[in-house]
């Protein structure tokens, strides 16, 4: 299996077709582009059948391997036997089995309709970002022993994807991470979850400004090449393409639970942010899973639903980014989106590369096909099996209060949005799973708004507020944090 850029030009040498390892480590292609196999593997019925009997941990070891081609097998499957254990998965509700890792719960059945939660938020970290990043961290760990290598992870966070990175690399040998969030910024749990970490390779740097003021540093650090270089710096973030991989699991999964025969059609409803979830869903449905729909499921920031209902993909700026109740869905820009297009336009990565730098330059594309506009592929969108909708503050807590009352559950705010768009996309004889994306304790400030009362806490996270906290505070000061860096690594 061998991987090429969305931008690559067939011409250019520097561009030569790449295997698993070589991108497991990096971000972006040299050129800009996204990396993605040069054919998705496909799967068959016999495939699925069997798939039916297996664990999570061995689905998962049975489609890495199509992907990871150039790790040994025995490797693999060792890796996915220790990252997919029912202790890492405890979190999982009453009723619940955490062996299951995604537990499955059939919300309502009636006329047809049935409507299914997927739990994938019961890691250590109670948000979905945690089914990848711990993979991710255990092959991280194994690719380095390898090399005799180490990485230094470095990166900004406003809640989530920070909080998983540190759960999957606290502990790994090779690496330390470097993790800057807004001073006095993040939920009082989000900041103690992260910050009562005592591993000594975990560093939280909590820096006195927004979170823009964050990844700008980040940004200054990774343009300076030469330090990068010589600080061994890499990234974890959502364009991460194992972490896409990882994802595609759930989904085999999910579909496997839901059914019992291969003709039986299911959908997905994703709520959605940077596009790495459902581009996850998109690329299981390409191996041949049989997935109706793909519901993308926006907040107030509905660039991405604004795509699905128009063909205009328009970007929105920092200032135009509304601070929701579902946070972690507060994106300008869908990173993964070009993984999509790419496709979208057969693959043409001249095309891909025109419309994304046209993103760059005009805030934008356009692909309705009407007069003056960038193409007509549009039209092919529903071929694809995409839908979308979008969901308010006001949706939110109507949605955590009807499923409460009607299910007997508490869910969070972005498994919410997810709701209220899956409800309106219900088809007969299709059963539509929703993504449950986060649990609802990490965002207790909008539960207690909608309910009255506080969202239940998993055991063992009663009281982290009270846990000792390890972090430094610095100004967003770019050689400062150089310097922070350098002395902490020794390199
Ligand atoms: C990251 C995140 C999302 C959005 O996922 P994308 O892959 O960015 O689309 C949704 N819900 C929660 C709770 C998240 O942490």
């Amino acid at each position: 299996m061998q991987y090429v850029s969305t931008r690559a030009a067939a011409s250019a040498a520097s561009q030569s077709p790449q295997q698993f390892s070589d991108i497991l480590l990096g971000g972006l292609a040299p050129d800009g582009g996204l990396y993605l196999p040069t054919e998705y593997p496909q799967v068959t019925g016999a495939e699925l059948d069997a798939w039916r009997k297996l664990s999570y941990a061995e689905l998962a070891f049975e489609i890495l391997k199509k992907f990871a081609t150039d790790i040994p097998e025995a490797d693999l499957k060792a890796l996915t036997a220790k990252t997919y254990t029912a202790d890492v998965y405890r979190n999982a509700r009453e009723g619940e089995s955490p062996a299951d890792i995604t537990p499955l719960r059939v919300l309502e059945e009636s006329k047809g309709r049935r409507l299914v939660l997927q739990a994938l938020s019961n890691g250590p970290t109670l948000a979905f970002k945690d089914m990848a990043m711990q993979l991710l961290g255990n092959l991280f760990e194994y690719a380095l022993a390898k090399k005799n290598a180490e990485l230094n992870i470095f990166g900004a966070t406003s809640g989530d994807t920070g909080s998983a990175a540190e759960y999957a690399m606290r502990g790994k040998k090779g690496i330390r991470v470097f993790m800057l969030s807004p001073h006095k910024k993040m939920s009082a749990f989000q900041t103690a979850q992260m910050f009562s970490l005592q591993d000594p390779n975990i560093f939280n740097i909590a820096v006195e400004g927004v979170f823009d003021d964050c990844q700008d540093m980040v940004k200054a650090v990774s343009n300076d090449l030469p330090f990068k270089a010589k600080q061994k710096i890499g990234t974890v973030n959502s364009i991460n393409w194992a972490r896409v991989v990882a994802q595609v699991v759930y989904y085999f999964r999910g579909y496997l639970a839901a059914t019992a025969s291969n003709d039986q059609k299911v959908s997905f409803t994703v709520p959605s942010g940077n596009f790495g979830n459902i581009c996850a869903g998109h690329i299981a449905r390409m191996m041949g899973l049989p997935i109706d729909k793909l519901v993308a499921a926006t907040n107030e920031n509905d660039v991405l639903d604004e795509f699905f209902r128009t063909g205009v993909y328009r970007v929105r700026k920092s200032a135009e980014t509304y601070h929701t109740s579902s946070p972690s869905m507060d994106i300008s820009k869908a990173s993964n989106f070009e993984r999509f297009i790419y496709d979208l336009v057969g693959r043409d990565a001249e095309r891909t590369r025109a419309l994304f730098l046209k993103v760059e330059t005009h805030g934008g594309f356009d692909l309705s096909g009407y007069p003056g506009s960038d193409g007509d592929e549009f039209t092919k969108v529903a071929q694809y099996g995409f839908k979308s909708g979008k969901s308010t503050h006001k949706d939110r807590l109507d949605t955590i209060r009807d499923v409460a009352d009607d299910y007997g559950i508490v869910i969070d705010t972005h498994t919410a949005d997810g709701i209220k768009v899956a409800r309106e996309n219900l088809e007969p004889g299709v059963t539509m799973i929703v993504l449950e994306t986060a649990l609802a304790a990490k965002f207790n400030e909008t539960i207690l708004e909608a309910l009255g009362e506080d969202a239940e806490r998993p055991a063992g996270f009663e009281n982290i507020e009270a846990l000792e906290q390890r972090f430094v505070v610095m100004p967003a000061d770019v050689a400062k944090m150089k310097d922070y860096i350098a002395t902490n690594t020794g390199l």
